[in-house]
Parts: structure tokens; sequence; C-alpha cells
């Protein structure tokens, strides 16, 4: 049994708050996953689910890869660890980082450092252009400017970066030296009559006088996932990004990619960059990098930046910034297979393949009365729920129609990410078309049922 039900809504695991992660308690009760296999995961009773988030956006090999088992075994028995400190590493880690900077076309990287996780690239990321910027002689450009409905992280830096206030709240964040602009959600943010395109150029002409105000001397740079997931997957306007970063360009801010969920196939190109036309200066991994069955995470640096930072490195004194486990050699091991798999299995072009049976037959549901949106790209997608089709028409919160909705897929053996009224999906990229027909099935059958109960 999932839980009870309250007045209208259903109070299911997903009504967790969506960000109450990591403590480690029975007194929730909390579904206690055991195997995975594919695109489906198992849970203590042996029951089945379709894992549709790939865990939490990142297993996207699925959850039973012989080869990534086998690249972490091989590595554990020849070298479990060494480090990557003064100037000794591993064959792995430089594996890897040559291979990263090799696959990133969208602008040429020169240099990788590793983390363990996306919060950690992102935290790396303030320091280098701290210091990059302290290199050049110029100390007051510190400020970072990030997106309402951003998420970049839990750390305190990353979960300044990030535009929730979910993150902020209770823990005084964001830090100073963060501001955060425009969400490039369409639907919920245009104007009465405004094309996407107008919008895009209200939001790039916002940022512009905001960079005026604080004064671009002060501001040192913008960091953007390319499509927004934990906000609630907000592809945004084609040419969002392309407007964005000509105003950035003309203030010499940096740009800063937040890959973390976009890279290695999940919108249908090799990385999110690669979609919206990007060419960040700075590029942040981590999830899909392993398949999630190490957890790593990786800074990509342009040869620009890379050169400022190691050319003044004598004057300023080393870019002291490191972790015990940065390129830890099995976490490396795991994701060089990785991304043999994703390369051998042309995994961009599977994706393409297959994400309009997703798309599509999950769009099919727009019409209904109590959807808002569905919207996506690849093989990542949200549903939002609202009353009258209208993003200013929401459901009462103490309904709790997502996660009535988020309980009706769990009970029939899918599970999907809620947050509010918003359902979010990404499932891993070997999802098979008999899969996509399953979540589209339970999805189809999971609406029908809220949209009785919202009725009632
Ligand atoms: N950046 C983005 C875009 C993310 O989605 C996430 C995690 O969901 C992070 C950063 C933080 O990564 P981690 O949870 O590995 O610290």
């Amino acid at each position: 049994d999932i839980s009870g039900t309250d007045n209208k809504g259903f109070k299911g695991h997903d009504m967790l708050a969506p960000f109450t992660a990591g403590w480690q308690s029975t007194d929730v009760d909390p579904l206690i996953i055991e195997k995975s296999e594919g695109s489906h995961v198992y849970d203590m009773q042996g029951r089945k689910y379709l894992d549709t988030l790939a865990g939490l956006w990142c297993t996207a090999l699925g959850g039973n890869e012989p080869r990534l088992v086998e690249a972490a075994t091989k590595q554990l028995n020849t070298l479990p660890f060494y480090h990557s400190f003064w100037n000794r590493t591993t064959k792995p880690s430089l594996d890897l980082a040559k291979e990263l900077l090799d696959m990133f076309t969208a602008k040429k990287m020169a240099k990788a450092f590793f983390t363990n996780s996306g919060s950690e690239a992102n935290d790396t990321q303030v320091k280098l252009v701290w210091y990059y910027n302290n290199a050049l002689g110029r100390p007051n450009k510190k400020k970072f400017i990030a997106r309402a409905k951003a998420y970049h992280g839990s750390t305190l830096i990353s979960a300044s970066l990030t535009g929730l206030p979910a993150l902020h709240q209770n823990f005084d964040l964001p830090a100073p030296f963060v501001l955060h602009t425009d969400c490039p959600h369409y639907w919920r943010y245009h104007l009465p009559g405004e094309t996407e395109e107008e919008f895009s150029t209200r939001l790039a002409k916002n940022l512009e006088d905001r960079i005026l105000k604080e004064g671009p001397e002060t501001i040192a740079a913008f960091i953007a996932e390319p499509v927004m997931g934990a906000g609630g997957v907000i592809p945004p306007p084609a040419t969002y990004f392309d407007k964005i970063q000509a105003v950035v360009k003309k203030y010499d801010i940096l740009f800063i990619a937040d890959e973390v969920i976009c890279a290695f196939g999940r919108l249908g190109t090799m990385f999110g960059s690669d979609m919206y036309n990007i060419k960040p200066d700075l590029v942040s991994l981590a999830k899909a990098l392993s398949s999630a069955y190490m957890p790593i995470g990786a800074v990509l640096v342009s040869p620009e930046v890379s050169d400022v930072i190691h050319s003044q490195s004598n004057k300023l004194g080393s870019f002291s910034h490191g972790f015990t486990y940065s390129g830890h050699p099995v976490a490396c091991a795991v994701a060089l297979e990785a991304i043999k798999i994703y390369k051998e299995r042309n995994m961009v072009e599977r994706v393409n393949r297959i994400s309009p049976k997703f798309q599509e037959g999950l769009k099919a549901f727009s019409d209904s009365p109590i959807i808002g949106e569905i919207r996506g790209i690849g093989l990542i997608l949200a549903t939002e729920f609202a009353n009258n089709k209208s993003p200013n028409d929401p459901f009462p919160p103490e309904w709790g129609v997502g996660a009535y909705f988020g309980a009706q897929c769990q009970k029939n053996g899918m599970l999907v990410r809620v947050a509010g009224d918003t359902i979010m999906m990404s499932p891993p990229f070997v999802v098979t078309p008999e899969e996509l027909d399953e979540l589209i099935s339970i999805y189809g059958k999971a609406l029908r049922e809220t949209e009785k109960r919202v009725e009632e």
C-alpha cells in the first residue's frame, strides 16, 4: 500500500517536498528500491516499476549494463584509488579528460577538472571564475547571474545559483553575489499577444538592463541549463540563447553551461549546447557522465579561461582547489565505458529515433481539461496541471493534484517525479518502444483517474 488519502488529494511518497533528499529514515515509510533492470526498478516486495526519471535524470544506460560493471571491477582490481594532486594522476582520469575535451565541439575546450557531483562542479565554476578575474586584475568582477527556477545543486554556492525558493529559504541564501534573472518559460510568463521571439527579446533586454544597473564591471558570469530540469523541464524558445549570449558577450561576462542533465544525448544532441547553439566558456557535467553507476562530475574550461588561469598562476599562487576523489579512477573508468557505449550504440541517433513516440505519445493528452501544458524535447518532458488550461489558475495546493497523479502512476507500476502540480520524466536512453507504450498507457490511466478526482 502506498499511503493514505486526504480530502481531495493523495499523500503518497511523492508528497514529500521535492528536495527532502538524503535523510535516511524509515519514519516516512520510504519506497525501498532493491534492484534495477533496464528501464525498470524493483522494490523490496518484488514490485516492478518503470523508472521514468532514470533515477534522478541520470541512469542513461538503464539499470543493468554489464559493461559498466566490468569496467568498475577491472579498475577496482587494478587500482581502486589514486588521487590527482601534485601532478600525479591516473590513466583513466587522463583518458576521460581527453575524451570529454574531444567530444565537446560546440566550443573548443582545453582542460577538464573532475568532481564527485554536479553541485561540486558548479562550486568549482565559481572559484574558477573568481580566480580568472583576480588573475586579470579585476577583483570587482565577481557577481553571478543565474535564472529563476534554475537548479544548479545543493551546496551553499550551487544552491545560491539555484533559482528555487525552497533551496534558499531557511538557509540565508542566495549568497549576496548571486542575482537571478527571468526564467524563459514562455507559456507561463509571456505577455498577452507576445510571440516567442518577442518574449526572448524582452528577456534579453531585462538581462541587459540588470547588468547595466549593477554595473557590467561587477558581473563575472552567467550560468544556465540548456533545458531547465528540476525547475520544471523548461525548453527555452528557439532563439532565446542567441539573444542572451549576445548580451553576455557584449559585457565580457563568461557563459557557464550547466549540462548536468542535458549532456550525452538527452535532448537529441550530444550536448545541450549543440541543440541551442550555445558557445560556453565553461561547462558542468555529471549524471549521465557515468550513467550514474559511479558518482562523478566534471568541469570543462575553454582555452581562453584556462590560459589566464594557468599563465597567471605564478603571480596569484596556485588554483588551490581539489577533492580527494577528483578523478577517482573507478568513476573515470566507468565514465569512459559509458561514453564508449553512447558512441558505439549511436545513442544520440537512438534518442532521436525513439523520442517522437515519447513526446507525441504524451503530448496527445494535452487536451485534458486538467492539463495546462505538456512540454519537452528529446527524452525529457513535463506535464503541468492547471485549471482552465491557464498558468494563472493553478489548482489549490491542498488538492495535491500532482501528488495524486504520481500516486496513481506508482500504483500502476510507474515512478514519476512530482513537484507540486508538475510531473517530470526523463527515461533512460535505452528505453524501448514497448516500454514507451507502457509509459504512455500508465500515464493515460493515471490521468483519467486524476481527472475523475478533480471533477469530484
Ligand atoms: N545541475 C543540474 C542541472 C542538476 O540537475 C543537478 C542535479 O539534479 C545539479 C547541477 C547538481 O548535481 P548533484 O546532485 O550531482 O550535486
